[in-house]
């Protein structure tokens, strides 16, 4: 069993924090319903806890990407509440995915003919979102299939549609031009589609400065990433805490790590900490990006390993030194969207990545209840 004592690294997770993003989003796009997308694992969190969160706040739509992330967090979920799939229905799933009661998000004709089917078979409506491409060409009916589902609407026969949707490619850059684009063809599509209830926008889009339509979809922002760039209006909710778990004192030109791609330039304290790739911590920040000790910078030396990393501690206190000393990676020094900077990535991938050995301390929210054991 992982526990903050046997693992090298603690998760910590605060509910509370993704409950007051929920509510500063809430405020945001009102009278829209904010949604909350909890696929791959509520982005590293867990989706069963974030979920019954959400829940618990009065969130009663959720979105994941795969049917089998669907049937996972099915039973954690009210019956009424709303649970959407959002890479569709692929051939084949039309039966598992109608017995759990799960919607699929309907990304093309022939997956509305196979769920219409389904239907058809079960002898009742089944409930279904619909996916129009607004310009993003990634996933949902095209302008032209959107006219030929038009012109044969008996293809749509026994699915109660409940959502009509599309996706932003550009939401977190308030100022590109494709926004405007997009909206105006959403428009243009969802206007086939009257009195249904409509979603457009993500985290991003729920802060471009205009109406939000009846259900955003929230994701990054839930979690505390930057819905654009900066300033960052939502609060943390993720802070990751590794051990310390060997110092040494190594002269100048001594060369730290794999390939010793790091050469000290000076008599150099290295700590080396109980994070590496295999937790998610990119190997692109070889050399790269800091840790911090009770808010003094230690720079990262050296290549990331799978299970460690090497730290630059010179400059730190020697009172704050020693194994099992703890060292923030992520915390009020340093954001997911700066970790994801010095990367070259962004904030939904370093929380995705987030591996399984750490100890996950969960505060708030249902865990509050729970007595903060969950996962
Ligand atoms: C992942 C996803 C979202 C959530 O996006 P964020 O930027 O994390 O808010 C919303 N809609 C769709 C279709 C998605 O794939």
């Amino acid at each position: 069993m992982l526990s903050a004592e046997t693992a090298g690294a603690v998760l910590r997770v605060d509910l509370d924090a993704l409950v007051a993003n929920y509510r500063i989003i809430q405020q945001q796009v009102a009278p829209a319903a904010v949604a909350g997308v909890v696929k791959a694992n509520g982005y590293g969190l867990g989706a069963s806890i974030v979920a019954r969160t959400l829940a618990q706040a009065g969130c009663r739509h959720f979105f994941v990407a795969h049917l089998g992330e669907a049937e996972t967090l099915k039973p954690d979920l009210s019956p009424d509440a709303e649970l959407y799939i959002l890479n569709g229905l692929l051939p084949g799933a039309e039966m598992d995915c109608a017995a759990i009661g799960a919607m699929p998000v309907l990304n093309s004709i022939d997956q509305i003919a196979r769920w219409s089917a389904q239907a058809r078979r079960a002898g009742r409506p089944l409930p279904a979102a619909i996916q129009v491409d607004s310009g993003m060409a990634r996933l949902g009916l095209p302008p032209e299939e959107v006219d030929m589902l038009m012109a044969r609407p008996e293809l749509l026969d026994g699915i109660d549609i409940r959502l009509v949707m599309s996706h932003l490619a550009c939401a977190d850059e308030p100022d590109a031009a494709c926004n405007a684009r997009q909206y105006e063809a959403f428009e243009r599509l969802t206007a086939h589609f009257p009195g249904v209830p409509r979603s457009l926008d993500n985290s991003g889009g729920s802060f471009l400065p205009r109406g939000h339509y009846d259900v955003v979809r929230a994701g990054i922002a839930l979690y505390g990433g930057a819905p654009q760039g900066k300033p960052n209006p939502m609060q943390p909710v993720v802070a990751l805490e590794a051990k310390i778990l060997q110092l040494r004192t190594v002269p100048a030109g001594a060369g730290v790590g794999y390939g010793m791609s790091h050469i000290c330039p000076r008599e150099t304290q290295v700590a080396t900490i109980a994070v590496g790739y295999a937790d998610g911590w990119p190997r692109h920040l070889s050399s790269r990006g800091a840790t911090y000790i009770k808010g003094a910078r230690a720079p990262i030396i050296g290549r990331v390993s799978m299970d460690s990393i090497t730290i630059d501690v010179t400059d730190v206190p020697d009172i704050l030194l020693y194994p099992g000393a703890p060292v923030e990676l992520i915390g009020p020094n340093q954001s997911i969207d700066d970790v994801a900077a010095d990367a070259g990535t962004i904030s939904y991938e370093i929380l995705t990545q987030l591996g399984d050995r750490y100890a996950r301390e969960y505060k708030g929210g249902v865990a509050a209840v729970a007595g903060g054991i969950a996962a």
